[in-house]
């Protein structure tokens, strides 16, 4: 089983647990306080998929003439 990182709601500490996958994103108990108010921490792979989405947009929108329909700069209205 995977460690998942979780931070307590009440008392912000943070802290790992092994857990399946099937319990990863249901609160866990917070071992300072013992509070059930906790959340999964958001892990690196899913970091780095946001990035690349933001990545493709700014791509896309890069180009001076991409909404041009022109074969050259010369008419177009940018
Ligand atoms: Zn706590």
């Amino acid at each position: 089983m995977p460690f998942y990182e979780y931070r307590c709601a009440d008392c912000l500490s943070q802290f790992e647990l092994l857990r399946s996958i099937t319990q990863r994103d249901t609160s866990a108990e917070c071992p300072d306080c013992g509070s059930a108010q906790s959340s999964r921490m958001i892990s690196l792979p899913m970091a780095f998929s946001m990035a690349a989405d933001g990545t493709v947009k700014a791509m896309a929108g890069s180009s001076p003439c991409g909404g041009c329909v022109a074969t050259s700069c010369a008419g177009c209205p940018k």
